[in-house]
């Protein structure tokens, strides 16, 4: 992204008062129940960057210690990596996955534990999309698959400028031109 919005504005509206709030270690917000989500779109290309505590996903921030935990971080880690069947852009601009990125952080074998105590996983996706005038929303179903997620925090950057809205559960569509 090439602008910032304002980050006063951005840490006001992210500090509610009934949130858990804590500096992740790349210097952004981190806010339990809450995932982070970037949209860019240039032209043809349509990205989105995604940033989730792990206790949004998942209840806890850390390896897991039992099998219960073990699957259900595989299948955070699976949901992730099939954006197919939980991030769609309008089916109409054509768009095609292009490249699909998920850092599982500490859910990683072997990670280090994380030394704040909390931890996020990332995930990034790119499309290359055919008829990118008709993109006008991108469906985003996390609240499927994760039941702990209340809230997507999502800023658009596209030709218009720059703008930023909220997913309240169950709401999934974002729009994308203002
Ligand atoms: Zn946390």
């Amino acid at each position: 992204m090439k602008h910032r919005l304002v980050p006063i504005l951005m840490a006001a509206a992210l500090a509610g008062p009934a949130g858990l709030v804590a500096a992740a270690p790349h210097g952004h917000a981190h806010e339990h129940g809450v995932v982070r989500v970037q949209v860019g779109v240039d032209g043809p290309r349509l990205e989105l960057a995604l940033q989730a505590p792990l206790d949004s996903l998942l209840g806890f921030e850390r390896a897991p210690r039992t099998d219960a935990e073990r699957r259900a971080a595989e299948q955070a880690l699976a949901t992730l990596r099939q954006p197919q069947s939980w991030l769609q852009p309008d089916a109409a601009a054509g768009c095609t996955l292009e490249t699909s990125n998920v850092d599982p952080g500490v859910l990683a074998p072997g990670a280090p534990a994380p030394r704040d105590g909390h931890a996020e996983v990332e995930a990034s996706y790119a499309w290359r999309c055919a008829q990118p005038q008709a993109l006008r929303g991108l469906e985003i179903g996390l609240f499927d698959a994760f039941r702990r997620l209340q809230r997507i925090e999502v800023e658009v950057a596209d030709a218009n400028g720059q703008g930023r809205s909220t997913l309240k559960r169950p709401a999934r569509v974002v729009k994308l031109q203002r």
